[in-house]
């Protein structure tokens, strides 16, 4: 195994250097890869961990020819360095975790099928012919097939508005979201603050379950707060949320299978759209059926908001994320593309007119087509004109999503100290949306991740082209969720489909706020 992998470092050459279009076929996948000559024979506690390439990394040995880059999948970033290791990768390397390369994702993490990548489109393996390759999904796709390859045990991956749950689906492994701020994000580059979460992929639930939870000697993640990050969720909120969940006390990998009798899951409605594939529909029926074979209770419930969340997310992520891409100028940081004498001599003269010269210069070459589209939507529903229209009511949209959640989940959110009280009348659009089903008081939610199973590289390609904004509808069962900083996980499910599909998709379920134990149980239990 060793000598295979030292086979793939000759080809996988670092970000640095200049790649031929041989080698950035090979790239498509991993960004880097370390070399350690050295690595060690695995023992039963340790495991490979690769991780997406929007998560700091040092170098374990900075002298070596290809160091570890942390790149975003950007040429503006193509040659950084982190000083610094995120917090996560810290904590995991300190649980056995031994880091076999940086994976490709959509840049800075924008994206739904891994192809806005300066290195290459992130395709599935295994499919001889190119035309026949489908999409890894996004944008953490080179960290799934990281995972499908059995090429990491764990896959690190960045979930903003789907993007562990969806590449997990289209690629039939399990990719978990955890509960905003349980998860360190620090050396995380940022993409929209208030949505972005460290998630993890895998091929089963357990060795998932036994990160967050703790096993053996390893504490559990859920417990560690990170100072470095401000939206780190403080040790007596944890202490607070879990004393609320008994999963974290009397542990439920002591219970082994879970037991689902007594459970209440909710089917929400407004998931049931036209574009749903019929044969994910029936996937879904199917799941919910065996889970009422095994003593589950399924319950329909409706989620009124959710028609509104795709539209209220591109418009919040994008805002978030035009402010946060704003300090790439090429001055204080990512590459300059020009020569230094030239960017000096503006910056120290303070010329405006060419100091504005060299920041459109670096920001034309260094950002990819789909950054660019992201940052000029951001500044306009942003901008004193827009504001009131998009961003403002988007964020009233955001509300109502989490209100629903809450209304339909019989855990209270720890979060809240009373009830959550929101006049439906202060959206227009939703008069008449006023619950149709009244408080259903249910466990989880179970629903597909996404409507569809993972299309052909080259219709994804070629849609790119004609609409842009057409891959947005991906996200569509994933961003709910997200919006409401609950936990996810999707777990692999099997259609039966006609044509040369991957035969492959994912069932999401869905916890309230700090409900991560019980859905990890419920996962492995359900998967
Ligand atoms: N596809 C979504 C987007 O492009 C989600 C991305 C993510 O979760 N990082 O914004």
């Amino acid at each position: 195994r060793i000598g295979r992998l030292r086979g793939l470092c000759l080809r996988h050459v670092s970000s640095t250097r200049q790649t031929s279009p041989i080698q950035r076929r090979f790239l498509n996948q991993f960004i880097s890869r370390v070399q350690q000559d050295d690595l060690p024979v695995l023992e039963q506690r340790q495991f490979r961990l690769a991780v997406k390439d929007n998560i700091a990394t040092v170098s374990p040995n900075p002298e070596e020819e290809t160091p570890l880059t942390t790149t975003c999948g950007s040429n503006f970033l193509a040659n950084y360095r982190s000083p610094f290791e995120a917090t996560i990768v810290t904590q995991l390397r300190s649980r056995g975790a031994l880091l076999v390369g940086k994976t490709n994702l959509d840049e800075f993490g924008m994206g739904s099928h891994s192809v806005h990548t300066a290195f290459g489109a992130v395709a599935q393996e295994g499919e001889q012919q190119a035309v026949n390759k489908h999409s890894a999904g996004g944008s953490s796709g080179g960290s799934a097939v990281a995972v499908v390859t059995g090429e990491a045990d764990i896959a690190l991956g960045t979930d903003t508005g789907g993007s562990v749950r969806l590449p997990a689906a289209y690629t039939g492994v399990v990719g978990f979201k955890p509960s905003y701020g349980m998860i360190s994000r620090y050396g995380v580059v940022p993409y929209a603050n208030s949505l972005d979460t460290v998630g993890l992929l895998a091929k089963e639930v357990r060795p998932i379950t036994e990160l967050i939870l703790g096993s053996g000697e390893a504490e559990g993640l859920w417990a560690e707060h990170d100072p470095l990050d401000p939206t780190s969720l403080s040790p007596g909120a944890r202490r607070r949320c879990a004393s609320q969940r008994d999963c974290y006390h009397s542990g439920p990998l002591s219970k082994h299978p879970y037991p689902l009798k007594n459970l209440k899951f909710g089917l929400p409605l407004e998931y049931n759209i036209t574009e749903l594939s019929p044969s994910i529909r029936a996937a879904w029926s199917a799941a919910a059926a065996k889970l009422q074979s095994l003593g589950a209770r399924l319950v329909p419930v409706s989620l009124p908001s959710t028609r509104h969340a795709l539209s209220a997310y591109y418009v919040i992520a994008p805002a978030e994320a035009s402010s946060n891409l704003a300090k790439y100028d090429g001055i204080r940081y990512g590459t300059r593309f020009t020569s230094p004498t030239e960017s000096d001599a503006a910056v120290s003269e303070g010329q405006e007119e060419a100091q504005g010269n060299l920041y459109a210069r670096a920001r034309a070459a260094g950002f990819g087509d789909e950054v660019k589209r992201r940052i000029l939507l951001g500044a306009y529903t942003l901008s004193s004109a827009a504001m009131d229209n998009y961003f403002l009511k988007a964020q009233k949209v955001r509300r109502l999503v989490r209100r629903d959640f809450n209304r339909v989940f019989a855990l209270p959110n720890p979060l809240l100290d009373k009830p959550e009280s929101f006049e439906l009348s202060e959206l227009p659009e939703t008069v008449g949306l006023e619950d149709k089903w009244g408080p259903t008081e249910v466990d989880f939610l179970l629903c597909p991740t996404a409507p569809m199973t993972a299309p052909k590289l080259e219709e994804v390609l070629s849609e790119e082209e004609k609409d842009p904004v057409n891959a947005y509808m991906n996200d569509v069962f994933t961003v709910p969720a997200s919006l409401a900083g609950l936990p996810a996980i999707s777990v692999p499910m099997r259609v039966q489909e006609e044509k040369e599909g991957t035969g492959m998709a994912g069932l999401q379920l869905i916890g309230q706020y700090w409900d991560d134990a019980r859905l990890l149980a419920v996962a492995e239990a359900v998967a």
